[in-house]
């Protein structure tokens, strides 16, 4: 039995499954993330909550309540047996589930890996590990003209980030927390059909589809203080108040909606490699251009174009 305290009932394993689609597929319809004949990527990197969408998502096409094509992706970020593991879980799941992963390999794109670029860069390495996957899964969207970028973002790390930003008041930050972060010029939009599941769920779910993932983090995963501090906080309020949380996402969901919609940024095409910039350099060009002196999304966007003819051709076999 799952007990599933903000919603004051507890499921055996078959009712939880149905349970868990059916909150996807309201999130879905509630936010209008997928419509019918949609082209989603799903950001894959190997964890229970990427693999529990990936699931979720192909269970509501094959049952006719989503018509939408999957590519699911993962970057190989060159991070040795972390990336290594997580490519053959994703892969595993794929073939479990009759999709055909994407496997984009940065070192190919760039010739670096991850460690190599951050290091150069004098940066934290994930918030170069965020602009890289950004705009690797930005071109590939592009290039094949896909309708939006489906992340496995859970209740608890959106809760989470939205409370630090809120203390910090980063509006800009807040407002990119919703279900749903609009196409920009030609950058993809990010739809998060997780937005109302817990981890917990997430766990539960893939285990009880028997769900191949890496239970391992990355090994640069670390939270700040103030995200540990957040995150157990929220833990503990939801002990005492269940629906509070929910209830939170559903007013942030509002609001991020409403100043998305405003929002009215231009953006300039890269001087280098033609994808959105606001200063005409895209973060991408800026990065690898001050980490290796040339930059790297001209040739990261050759290789893409060439992997997406190769992946379209073994999908097509
Ligand atoms: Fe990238 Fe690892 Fe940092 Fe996540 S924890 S952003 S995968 S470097
Ligand atoms: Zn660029």
């Amino acid at each position: 039995m799952i007990k599933i305290p903000y919603a004051n009932i507890s499921l055996c394993s078959e009712h939880f499954i149905k349970y868990y689609e059916r909150r996807v597929l309201e999130t879905v319809e509630k936010y209008r993330l997928i419509s019918y004949g949609d082209k989603v990527i799903v950001a894959l990197s190997g964890g229970k909550d990427s693999v529990a969408l990936l699931s979720a998502l192909k269970s509501l096409i094959d049952s006719g309540s989503i018509g939408a094509e999957l590519i699911p992706a993962f970057i190989d970020l060159g991070l040795g047996s972390y990336s290594e593991e997580s490519e053959e879980v994703v892969k595993e799941v794929c073939k479990a589930l009759g999709l055909k992963p994407m496997v984009i390999r940065l070192k190919e794109a760039t010739g670096l890996e991850l460690p190599e670029i951050a290091r150069a860069s004098g940066r934290p390495i994930c918030s170069v590990c965020g602009v890289i996957k950004r705009y690797l899964l930005n071109v590939v969207g592009y290039e094949i003209k896909a309708s939006s970028i489906a992340l496995g973002h859970h209740m608890d790390d959106l809760m989470s980030y939205a409370l630090k930003a809120l203390l910090l008041n980063d509006k800009e930050a807040l407002a990119k927390l919703g279900p749903k972060t609009p196409s920009k010029g030609i950058a993809i939009s990010r739809i998060r059909p997780l937005y109302l599941l817990t981890e917990r769920e997430n766990l539960v779910y893939a285990l009880v589809k028997n769900l191949p993932f890496s239970k391992n983090s990355c090994p640069y995963s670390r939270l700040s203080g103030l995200e540990k501090e957040l995150k157990s906080f929220l833990l503990k309020l939801d002990e005492k108040y269940s629906s509070l949380r929910v209830s939170f996402m559903k007013e942030l969901a509002k609001e991020s909606i409403k100043s998305l919609t405003k929002e009215s940024t231009s953006f300039k095409p890269c001087k280098y490699c033609g994808m959105p910039s606001r200063t005409g350099v895209c973060s991408f060009c800026k990065l690898t251009e001050g980490a290796t002196g040339s930059p790297k999304g001209p040739q990261a966007k050759q290789y893409l174009k060439s992997l997406i003819i190769e992946y379209m051709n073994t999908v097509n076999d």
